[in-house]
């Protein structure tokens, strides 16, 4: 009598289960808005600066990964500019411009389409003052770019130990044509010691991204609404 039932009804209910419109609300793969974009600067033939063999844009790749990594286990919706060594200018549909335009270009692309809450290059300072170091955050002058800037720039110096403050972008092709908050995350110094001890460093790589996500966490809780 059991089998009997049971062979009635699964059919039955599958048939409901399958015919009831909840699933389209539920699908995992559709993601309508995006919190954040991490753009991975340089990539491919442009290394960014180095420094004793490492170069910037592996670091930026190995950043931008286990940020990327981190936010999505907390539920965040993450896009990201490159996942692999490449040069985004391979890409692009304006074989006129410059290379280093067409790559720019390309990272506005995925900004514009993908319109996250907030939209953070990650990149690795370099200086001819080998003493100079710490993380500097660059803000778009407009809207809310400054407060995340400031946000991000107060948690990297408590981890750092250092008082810096964030600094205005004008020239900066990508931030200034982004409708999103933006900035532009240095690390740190590739060409001060210590600065580079923490950036090669595995335990201090994961510090520093936690430092990335409780900022971006913080700035999203204060500033939710998505315009800029
Ligand atoms: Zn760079």
């Amino acid at each position: 009598m059991k089998k009997w039932l049971t062979m009635v009804f699964l059919p039955v209910v599958l048939l409901l289960f399958l015919s009831f419109p909840f699933t389209a609300y539920t699908h995992p793969y559709i993601i309508d808005s995006y919190d954040v974009v991490i753009d991975v600067g340089h990539g491919g033939i442009d290394g960014g600066t180095s420094a004793n063999g490492v170069l910037e844009k592996d670091l930026n790749l190995l950043f931008g990964q286990k940020l990327m990594k981190e936010l999505r286990q907390k539920s965040y919706h993450v896009g990201i500019t490159r996942l692999h060594d490449y040069s985004l200018s391979d890409d692009s549909p304006f074989p006129h411009l410059r290379r280093h335009m067409r790559d720019l270009t390309q990272r506005k692309l995925i900004a514009d389409a993908l319109k996250p809450k907030v939209f953070i290059s990650l990149h690795v300072n370099w200086s001819k003052h080998n003493k100079r170091r710490g993380p500097v955050i660059i803000y778009q002058v407009s809207g809310k770019s400054y407060h995340l800037a400031r946000i991000v720039q107060e948690h990297l110096n408590s981890y750092y130990n250092m008082k810096k403050r964030p600094q205005k972008g004008t020239p900066y092709f990508l931030m200034k044509h982004l409708d999103m908050p933006s900035i532009i995350v240095e690390l740190g110094y590739i060409s001060n010691r210590e600065d580079f001890r923490l950036l090669t460093d595995e335990k201090a790589q994961h510090d520093i991204v936690a430092v990335l996500v409780h900022a971006i966490e913080e700035y999203l809780l204060l500033y939710p609404a998505d315009e800029a």
